[in-house]
């Protein structure tokens, strides 16, 4: 009896204390990021307007360079990290090490950006100009008037390419670490810093830079500031994401476009060709259609449906913003939708529509399609399903464009080439470590956080796992309506401010 009535009194004392602890640091973190909001704006606003689109290596080196210069201004020993290959773009790597430290917790966040078309962002805005906007322009928000040193309301917005995805990321991790430093809270945890400088790219050097720099980056938990919160606006920690993999399909009609009247009947049409074997991977109801296509998916544990269960339902509001009548799926839950892989067509074409329409038999069709991929799949295998499908339906399979002898020997040709793909990944919901960020993250909050299985997009977080053996989280910051990879792109203030407090949490989790 004694030891239980001891442990029912001491838990709750000890969960308040803990509780009152997080807060003041919380607290402190807030009124840092009040008091030095103009100056912080201002370096995000001028880290901002260096252009950073990973295949321009000149300005991708003055983001890296910029970065590293931020980290040292705050005491941070900062290096580039190149890969083997040339052409590499660096990653921004840092430490702190602190004696007794309970944990080494690594953050990513990537700097490079989506390609922009200035042309496309409304007028008053540009990618590497950033300018404070009221709301979003297309929903009625107006550009603001600022000058540095004015207060700034949190509800506004900052514009630009990356304010969002993800330059937010490497301004909240290295600003959290700054302002407990500034604020004077003890630091119980070793603090990796990881920025990518390819992300947008398909990471594709990152892997190498892993395999050189192993030691260097060996943490407890690697976790990744990308992306934005849920939909309901509530702060997320997801624990995994889908892999990816294109496969790219050209099906070939005659050798010269043809006249339609001429020779339609008799000519066989690679685009319906195409259309119908498309049409053939899927019933009405959206499901794949591919022998084996769900076979290697390794179904959600019982912790992992239950976290989807308590996840806000957004499928209402989806439908009114999106105009969808009838969502694909059968009416499952969206969450468990997005646990199962994929066969999207990216796109389709073949001659020509509107003003270029014209009466012809065209020489070929082609498609781009994305795989998703889930825990159990793998990209080459779910690719060679896809593949076994297209010859079962009398298709000679190629990789090249077709010679005249292959054209005049099989009545269906289809080049099929894919890109590099990579793998999903998903940590385990009830691992000690992720245990204890889900609740450095719970204690900056109200109400409870999301927690998501494995999200829709796709990171090569499988790379970290292969090649660091490491532990991998999500915890996305900005806001979910951020416009990421298209124009006006931008990031609310508040969360920003927010996303600090957040990391900060997880940098002095016990
Ligand atoms: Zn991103």
């Amino acid at each position: 009896m004694k030891p239980a009535v001891k442990r029912i009194v001491a838990m709750p004392v000890l969960l308040f204390y803990f509780a009152v602890l997080s807060q003041t640091t919380q607290i402190k973190i807030r009124q840092y990021c009040q008091a030095n909001q103009a100056e912080l704006i201002e370096e995000y606003r001028e880290f901002l307007s260096i252009p950073n689109m990973a295949a321009d290596s000149l300005n991708i080196r003055h983001n890296a360079d910029f970065i590293k210069q931020m980290m040292e201004k705050r005491g941070i020993r900062a290096e580039l990290l190149f890969g083997k290959s040339s052409g590499t773009n660096p990653a921004v790597f840092g430490e702190i090490k602190v004696k007794d430290a309970k944990h080494t917790i690594a953050l990513y966040a990537h700097y490079d950006g989506q390609p922009v078309n200035p042309k496309q962002w409304s007028e008053g805005l540009s990618p590497f100009n950033p300018v404070f906007i009221t709301a979003p322009l297309e929903r009625g928000g107006t550009i603001i008037n600022y000058t540095k040193g004015d207060p700034i309301n949190p509800s506004w917005r900052i514009s630009g390419r990356s304010s969002a995805d993800d330059k937010a990321g490497v301004m909240a991790i290295i600003n959290a670490y700054d302002a407990l430093v500034k604020t004077k809270v003890t630091l119980n945890n070793n603090i990796i810093f990881f920025f990518e400088g390819e992300e947008e790219e398909g990471s594709t050097h990152i892997g190498e830079i892993f395999e050189q720099y192993k030691s260097k980056l060996n943490s407890d938990i690697f976790i990744i500031i990308d992306g934005p919160r849920h939909v309901t606006g509530k702060k997320m920690v997801s624990f995994g994401v889908r892999g990816d993999v294109n496969m790219y399909l050209t099906v070939y009609g005659p050798k010269r476009p043809l006249h339609s009247g001429n020779y339609g009947n008799w000519a066989p049409n690679p685009a319906l060709n195409l259309v119908q074997l498309l049409a053939g991977m899927k019933d009405e109801k959206g499901n794949v259609l591919i022998d084996g296509f769900y076979d290697d998916v390794v179904p959600l544990s019982a912790s992992e449906k239950e976290a989807i269960a308590k996840v806000p339902g957004i499928e209402e509001t989806l439908k009114k913003e999106l105009g969808i009548q009838q969502p694909d799926g059968e009416g499952k839950p969206f969450l468990e939708l997005l646990s199962l892989p994929t066969l999207n067509i990216n796109g389709i074409q073949s001659g020509n529509v509107g003003s270029m329409a014209s009466n012809q038999i065209p020489t070929k069709a082609e498609a781009v399609l994305d795989l998703r991929l889930v825990k159990g799949n793998d990209g080459e295998r779910q690719m060679q399903k896809v593949i076994h499908y297209i010859e079962s339906k009398g298709y000679h399979v190629i990789d090249k464009d077709p010679v005249d002898e292959e054209r005049l020997q099989y009545a269906r040709l289809i080049k099929i080439t894919h890109g590099t793909g990579y793998n999903a990944q998903r940590t385990p919901m009830d691992l000690p470590i992720a245990k204890s960020v889900v609740q450095a993250v719970q204690s900056t909050i109200d109400y409870p956080l999301v927690l998501i299985p494995s999200s829709g997009g796709s990171l090569p977080l499988i790379v970290f796992e292969q090649k660091l053996n490491a532990k991998v989280l999500s915890i996305p910051i900005v806001n979910y309506d951020n416009n990421q990879h298209a124009e006006n792109e931008n990031l609310q203030i508040s969360f920003l401010w927010e996303g600090i407090e957040t990391i900060a949490a997880v940098m002095t989790m016990q």
